[in-house]
């Protein structure tokens, strides 16, 4: 299963489907299989029809996505080992949904290009990227979309 974490929001992304977190309480879950240090929960996500808890040890900072039925039986676990940025993702998803030729009525492509670049949480050419933002207000005036990244 490919389960994916933002550890600064909480959000879990199931097979490309975000879960947000029900509550942040952390609780004793169980010992790390790694190191047999004790494991906390750090986010609770509904999922199907039980929870799938995101869970983190102690000592060496493994952590775990843990399913549970509604009756809060065990289903499975897996160690979380890749990671998102929910608000690169959405920038990026944003930036897909507008039309091309629109983005390019406004912006050159070196603009557009370091947009995407930051969008995707990559190295990008500040002084490009500061001359778009200074278009924004312009874009939003012709096209009624406000772009915020
Ligand atoms: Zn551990």
């Amino acid at each position: 299963m490919d389960i994916r974490y933002d550890v600064e929001n909480n959000v879990v992304k199931v097979e490309d489907i975000d879960l947000c977190p029900q509550s942040l309480d952390i609780n004793f879950i169980g010992v790390c299989s790694h190191c047999n240090s004790d494991v906390f929960s750090m986010s609770y996500h509904p999922y199907e029809d039980g929870m799938l808890v995101i869970a983190k040890c102690n000592s060496c900072d493994n952590i775990y996505a843990i399913i549970y039925d509604k009756d809060w039986n065990w289903q499975s676990e897996e160690t979380i080992s890749q990671f998102f940025d929910l608000k690169s993702c959405n920038d990026l998803k944003f930036l897909d949904s507008i039309n091309k030729k629109k983005l390019a009525a406004v912006f050159t492509p070196a603009e557009i290009d370091s947009m995407y670049t930051k969008a995707r949480g990559e190295k990008y050419t500040r002084q490009y990227l500061y001359r778009a933002r200074k278009k924004y207000v312009d874009f939003e005036d012709l096209f009624g979309i406000k772009i915020n990244i």
